[in-house]
């Protein structure tokens, strides 16, 4: 199987890119992206590793967006980024990041546990990686006041007493599926079952349409967040619509998350076959230089 969705110590993974590329080929998957939240500072390590463990490989990011009420994420993927573009579309992406991790701090101190933006800083993996997320605030939480990793979770993750939703910084769909788009990429939304798991189903059915509305190219159907029943919804619904069907682990680390998904949940040979499909129907003068 595929696996076109995973986190590494770039966003909000505990691996390096070697280490989770060797965990990944371990697994026999065939091929990976790596889609770390809101910039490509792996793509070039992962192409590297891919190809030294003779993976198949696709570039991919996950950026953050905000619509009724709903935090959600969109999936690019792509054989030739134009990076420049993709940065500067989240710019301010970034700095929002970096104002909700200071107000997440700030929730945590009033209920006890007391946090800098300096702990953070000092505890990231890659200083150049300028997004501060929820992850980065619970990590804090374990290592500064010993709390359990699961607790930590809880308290900076959606209904938790240090969470912060995303803000008006957050893109719309329709300017993420855009900024994908224009950078060289195709959209893809992402575990669409957390959105009905938080906000509802009909939360959830508004966005769909609007996605679809604004080009959206595939939907993440295969993912550990989703039981059967979502997953055979989505798979119906991305054949009525003619969306491309992606999946992946959501990997973020061993202790982590979605333990155990890692090999389990992918994406079939053929789908794999549609996505690159759906990149030269977009994209068809680019050539593949993977
Ligand atoms: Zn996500
Ligand atoms: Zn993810």
């Amino acid at each position: 199987m595929y696996d076109l969705h995973l986190h590494s110590s770039y966003s909000d993974g505990d691996q390096s890119i070697s280490e989770l590329v060797a965990a990944l080929a371990a697994a026999e998957v065939r091929g990976i992206s790596v889609t770390d939240h809101n910039g490509l500072w792996g793509d070039a390590e992962a192409a590297a590793a891919a190809a030294e463990h003779d993976l198949e490989y696709i570039a991919g990011i996950e950026i953050s967006a905000r619509a009724h009420g709903a935090d959600l994420h969109i999936l690019g993927y792509s054989h030739a980024w134009q990076a420049q573009v993709l940065a500067a579309g989240l710019q301010d992406t970034r700095s929002g990041y970096e104002r909700r991790a200071k107000r997440m701090i700030e929730l945590c101190t009033e209920v006890g546990y007391a946090l800098t933006i300096d702990d953070l800083t000092a505890a990231r993996s890659h200083q150049q990686q300028p997004v501060y997320m929820a992850y980065d605030v619970g990590r804090m939480l374990t290592r500064k006041h010993g709390l359990a990793v699961a607790e930590a979770r809880k308290l900076t993750s959606h209904g938790g007493s240090c969470h912060v939703s995303y803000g008006e910084w957050a893109l719309t769909p329709q300017a993420a599926v855009d900024l994908i788009h224009d950078a060289g990429g195709i959209a893809v939304f992402a575990h669409p079952g957390t959105v009905s798991y938080e906000e509802g189903d009909d939360t959830l059915n508004t966005i769909l349409a609007e996605l679809v509305a604004a080009t959206v190219d595939g939907v993440e159907v295969y993912h550990p967040f989703h039981d059967s029943i979502t997953t055979a919804h989505l798979q119906q619904y991305a054949q009525q619509h003619e969306l491309v069907v992606t999946g992946g682990s959501d990997w973020h680390g061993p202790g982590r998350y979605h333990e155990g998904s890692l090999g389990k949940i992918g994406l079939p040979d053929e789908d794999w076959v549609r996505v690159g499909q759906r990149l030269q129907a977009r994209f068809p003068q680019a050539a593949s230089t993977h």
